[in-house]
């Protein structure tokens, strides 16, 4: 097995999105307790395309900082103008938030101006020219390629360009085949990149909502899976159970091969993650 990173400290994150009436902030709340009690490293809170949650990302990164605990939020700069990426900068930074999650996003549809930046290298280059070495940057990366990637080749270069602008780390899209990671990781080590780049873990809930999500990014349900999480049609019980051994298994395999750390996607539930967590100790 490939000793990939040899991590000397291991991240574990955990992903939430901002709640979108009074009622969800609560239940959010209440999820949160539950995963405050797994000690991760920071909460990372996801941003709607065109900047349509930024206020409700900003008011749930200051809810976890006020409870105590680290925030990155999320920031996507496609629809933006500088103008507006400086004024969310300058609010985080006043607020003490060191950490964010820098990334293109995708246009909203009906929206047509790109705005001030193309893709996720010239955000993470504005967020150097203006604030410095304040904020630690996370980038995104796709072991199994960005579906709009030109080429294989093209997509690495991406993230490499994301890299050399300033990015401190990487989080993956989510992905079920190992050697996917294994091997984008191989290939940032040729091309001199050696930012840690922890996998995005998805646990497994629902198998059409899965089908759905990874159709639209990219990441691929492999057959055997697909087929397995089929046969148990409208039976939840069963699946979580098959997902918990798959991805639990999974996690178990990155981290023996020297995985910085994981990130979970909770898609705010609490109990999916904390199996995972706790059955593989964290
Ligand atoms: P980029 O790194 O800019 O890449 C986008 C595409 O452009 C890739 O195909 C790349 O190969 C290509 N590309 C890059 N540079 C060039 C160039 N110079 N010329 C030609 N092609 C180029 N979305 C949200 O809206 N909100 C979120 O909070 C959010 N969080 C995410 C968190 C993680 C960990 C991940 C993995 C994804 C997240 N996304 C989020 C989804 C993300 O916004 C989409 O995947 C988006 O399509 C790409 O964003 P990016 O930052 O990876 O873009």
């Amino acid at each position: 097995m490939t000793d990939f990173q040899r991590p000397s400290q291991h991240t574990f994150s955990l992903e939430l999105f901002p709640p979108q009436t009074p009622e969800g902030a609560e239940k959010l709340r209440a999820t949160r307790a539950r995963l405050a009690l797994l000690k991760p490293k920071f909460f990372s809170v996801t941003f709607g395309a065109g900047g349509s949650t930024r206020d409700r990302t900003f008011d749930t990164v200051r809810e976890i900082q006020a409870e105590g605990h680290q925030a990155a939020p999320h920031l996507s700069c496609i629809g933006s103008t500088k103008e507006s990426i400086r004024t969310i900068l300058q609010q985080y930074r006043a607020n003490g938030i060191n950490r964010l999650v820098a990334l293109r996003g995708d246009l909203p549809s009906g929206m047509a101006e790109p705005g001030s930046f193309r893709y996720a290298n010239e955000l993470v280059e504005f967020i150097r020219t203006e604030t410095g070495d304040w904020f630690h940057i996370e980038v995104a990366a796709y072991p199994e390629y960005h579906p709009q990637a030109k080429s294989p080749k093209d997509d690495l270069l991406a993230f490499k360009r994301k890299v050399d602008a300033g990015a401190n780390s990487a989080i993956t899209q989510y992905f079920y085949n190992f050697d996917a990671y294994a091997h984008f990781v191989d290939q940032c080590q040729a091309l001199g990149v050696s930012v840690p780049v922890v996998p995005g873990i998805m646990p497994i809930s629902s198998y059409s909502n899965l089908a759905r999500f990874s159709d639209n990014c990219g990441a691929e349900i492999p057959r055997w899976m697909r087929k397995k999480l089929e046969s148990f049609g409208d039976d939840p019980a069963s699946i979580r159970a098959f997902g918990l051994d798959v991805v639990g298994a999974l996690c178990e395999k990155l981290l023996a091969g020297g995985a910085p750390g994981l990130h979970f996607y909770t898609l705010n539930q609490a109990a999916l993650t904390t199996a995972l967590w706790q059955r593989l100790k964290l």
